[in-house]
């Protein structure tokens, strides 16, 4: 299943989507720690498989949030997509 989680306003689309299916196959998790700011979360889902998701708290200021890896005038630098060894992660914006 591709979990989608953020907001749309007017200035754009920002979402992260998580291919759960990928994630219970990943025992290591490595995207939960190498989250500079720790919004990622391990939970247990529907079908008893262990996933992550986005914090509550963050799902409304997600564009916020990954701003430190996302800097407007240098690279960009997502920790989460590198720790993914299958590209389960993707972010729409
Ligand atoms: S590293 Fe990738 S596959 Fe593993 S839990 Fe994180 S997003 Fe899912
Ligand atoms: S872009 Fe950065 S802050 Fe956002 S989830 Fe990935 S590692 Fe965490």
């Amino acid at each position: 299943m591709i979990a989608n989680y953020g907001y749309k306003d007017g200035s754009g689309e920002f979402f992260i989507s998580i291919d759960t299916a990928k994630c219970a196959q990943c025992e290591a998790k490595p995207c939960v720690e190498a989250c500079p700011e720790k919004i990622l979360v391990i939970f247990t889902d529907d079908y008893d498989d262990e996933v992550i998701g986005v914090k509550e708290e963050h799902r409304k200021k997600i564009k916020y949030s990954c701003g430190p890896c996302k800097p407007i005038t240098e690279k960009r630098n997502l920790s989460c997509q590198k720790a993914c060894p299958s590209g389960a992660i993707v972010h729409s914006w």
